[in-house]
């Protein structure tokens, strides 16, 4: 066979056959609502786009330090030491799109047959990283009626003398749950008794309702074997842009540097003077959320009426992730949405085992959208 076993075995993005079969209806005429879009419909705020274009047009348009321009690298450092309490330098700082610096934390710690914690319900990529690393991904179980709080019991017992790392992701997608400073400190423990390497998936810090973000970095000790994973996709309406970073102790840059250098060299320049102004813009980002809390106000309260549902409040990110008692699978559940009434939804499964028997809504779209998609889904359900 021609393709590596490793690519063969990856699997495709779980949504794409959902996506395709959206489209099919759209190019028949149909009125297809999209509830599955892991974006903000929201444009970049002008004033980045106009950095980006000052920077290009005053000719920075070529290679930057392998691992970001200076400027950005100290404002990102500054953020995490204010905002988060995490004592940092830049030195500490690779600017990389948030999905590589987790593919490059992946790569530069994992030998075949290692094992990873990952979340479960959790993102889709961090089990196909694994995979292609040759590694074992392991899902910790986050459950409906523990509010989605990673269980501590189930993580250790999990853990054998092949584990080498934890991922977590707090807000996460798609629970919207945060974690919470006992289940850091319970984290804590696990990661530097079983010297674990932790990846803290920060990317939805600033889409938050309730609570406080906190991350792990806080305790210097746990920052010894933290990598913490942000970027500005999300906060900052700018998922094109393909602009993030990572943070990790002194001892991890040096490997983790090769892994950029001979991927992808260095994030994108333009790029790179987009999120320096970015970093600064506090008020775009409270506006994007104000309209992202209508949103999930409104999405919390017509899904918890409807009956064979049950709905956790998401305390942040943009999704809502119910879980129902019918006698259907996600998958096929989402794709019988999408033939009899054109909704496009994520089914649970895509997200792992435990994510069986949910599906996750994005409220990334208008409130407009959003009633006429659960109207639709209402009638739905109340028809299977
Ligand atoms: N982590 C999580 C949990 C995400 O949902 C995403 C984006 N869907 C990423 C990382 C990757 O972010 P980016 O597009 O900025 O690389």
């Amino acid at each position: 066979m021609l393709f590596s076993k490793r690519v063969q075995e990856m699997l495709p993005s779980s949504t794409l056959a959902l996506v395709e079969l959206a489209n099919k209806f759209r190019e028949r005429g149909y009125d297809v609502i999209s509830l599955a879009v892991g974006e903000p419909d929201f444009t970049t705020p002008h004033h980045v786009i106009d950095a980006a274009c000052r920077a290009m047009y005053s000719g920075k348009t070529h290679y930057t330090p392998p691992t970001g321009i200076k400027e950005l690298k100290e404002a990102i450092a500054e953020k995490y030491r204010n905002e988060n309490g995490v004592d940092v330098t830049h030195k500490n700082v690779i600017v990389t799109p948030a999905k590589l610096a987790i593919f490059i934390s992946v790569a530069s710690f994992i030998d075949p047959g290692d094992e990873v914690l990952i979340p479960d319900p959790g993102w889709v990529s961090y089990r196909e990283m694994i995979h292609f690393a040759r590694g074992k991904p392991v899902g910790v179980r986050l459950d409906e009626s523990k509010d989605y709080r990673l269980d501590i019991d189930d993580l250790v017992n999990k853990i054998n003398f092949k584990t080498k790392a934890l991922i977590i992701n707090s807000p996460s997608n798609p629970t919207g749950a945060i974690l919470k400073h006992e289940d850091i400190k319970a984290i804590r423990d696990v990661v530097m008794d079983f010297d674990l390497v932790l990846i803290s998936d920060e990317i939805y810090e600033k889409i938050i309702y309730e609570g406080e973000h906190i991350s792990p970095g806080v305790y210097d000790d746990l920052m010894h074997y933290t990598i913490i994973v942000n970027g500005f996709s999300k906060s900052y309406a700018m998922t094109g842009w393909r602009i993030g970073y990572l943070i990790a102790p002194n001892r991890f840059i040096p490997q983790l540097e090769k892994v950029q250098q001979h991927t992808i060299s260095c994030a994108p320049s333009m790029a790179q003077y987009a999120a320096l102004e970015a970093i600064k813009d506090h008020e775009s980002v409270r506006k994007m959320v104000a309209e992202f809390r209508k949103r999930r106000d409104f999405v919390y309260e017509e899904l918890s009426k409807i009956e064979g549902l049950h709905v956790k409040k998401p305390q942040g990110t943009f999704y809502i992730f119910p879980k129902y008692d019918y006698e259907i699978k996600s998958a096929m559940l989402a794709e019988e949405l999408m033939r009899k009434k054109q909704v496009a939804i994520t089914p649970g499964s895509a997200f792992g085992m435990y994510g069986e028997n949910h599906f996750r809504i994005s409220f990334a779209t208008s409130l407009e959208n959003l009633k006429e998609g659960i109207r639709r889904l209402r009638e739905f359900l109340s028809e299977i």
